[in-house]
């Protein structure tokens, strides 16, 4: 899988996503990140890349050449038109599915704005998706952009030691997950509970999933209306359909 960040800031995305589990599935060659300088792009001389907004307004704008010949040095390389999201306040919100699903492909572009965003036009040219990490604003597209390739990258295979723990984990099934425990038994006077020393797995698995669906309820009931729950844990956990 490769990801292609086309970004002002190349050394502030370098730097974040060469580190820890990414960094290491990076020099394993699972995947490569690769910043592209959108000011190597430009054709101003004064090495300029926005300008200001046509009908006046406040702040600046990210000019469309730029942007268009930093994927377009993309695009040639890999020899086709690169599935390229946007990262916008504007987007549809970034979620665990979204991540699965992005991870299918085998190039990504990202193309991180600033200042008052893009022209429109480059983004009609060039964007697939338009996505978001929330309802706020950001100052830039690069904070957005390392928070979807991470986890996109932890659902490409063997990036992670362990798969099985992206298969666990929270949002599978729409469910958040249990309450994790680790040496010592006990600490500050709280004990672990005690089905997790039993070495009964049934029990074990019985009691993570009642706690799922338990901080589920507590956390984020509107997750657990879109559980997949059995007609008995509805009616123990009292889940209903027209949940608040
Ligand atoms: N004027 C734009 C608006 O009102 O929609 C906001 C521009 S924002 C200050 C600058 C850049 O940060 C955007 O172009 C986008 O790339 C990025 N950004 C800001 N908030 C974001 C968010 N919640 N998710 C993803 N990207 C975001």
């Amino acid at each position: 899988m490769h990801f292609y960040i086309l970004t002002l800031f190349p050394e502030m995305v370098t730097n974040a996503l060469h580190t820890s589990i990414i960094g290491k599935a990076a020099e394993k060659g699972i995947l490569s990140i690769e910043a592209v300088n959108i000011r190597d792009f430009t054709k101003d001389r004064h090495q300029k890349t926005d300008d200001y907004p046509y009908g006046g307004g406040a702040g600046m704008v990210m000019q469309a050449q730029p942007i268009y010949d930093a994927y377009l040095s993309v695009a040639d390389r890999i020899g086709k038109r690169p599935r390229t999201v946007y990262l916008t306040p504007q987007g549809s919100t970034f979620t665990q599915p979204a991540a699965k699903e992005l991870a299918q492909e085998t190039d990504l572009v990202f193309l991180c704005g600033h200042y008052e965003g893009v022209d429109e036009r480059v983004l009609e040219e060039i964007v697939t998706d338009y996505m978001s990490i929330g309802d706020y604003v950001l100052t830039g597209g690069e904070l957005a952009a390392m928070v979807v390739v991470d986890a996109v990258s932890r659902m490409v295979p063997g990036v992670l030691a362990n798969e099985a723990s992206a298969a666990m984990e929270s949002f599978e099934g729409n469910l958040l997950e249990y309450p994790q425990y680790s040496r010592p038994a006990e600490w500050l006077g709280k004990k672990v509970p005690d089905v997790l020393l039993s070495g009964d797995h049934k029990k074990v698995e019985l009691w993570r999933r009642e706690q799922s669906i338990l901080r589920t309820k507590r956390f984020r009931p509107d997750l657990l209306k879109k559980a997949e729950l059995t007609i008995k844990e509805k009616a123990v956990y009292k889940v209903h359909d027209k949940m608040g």
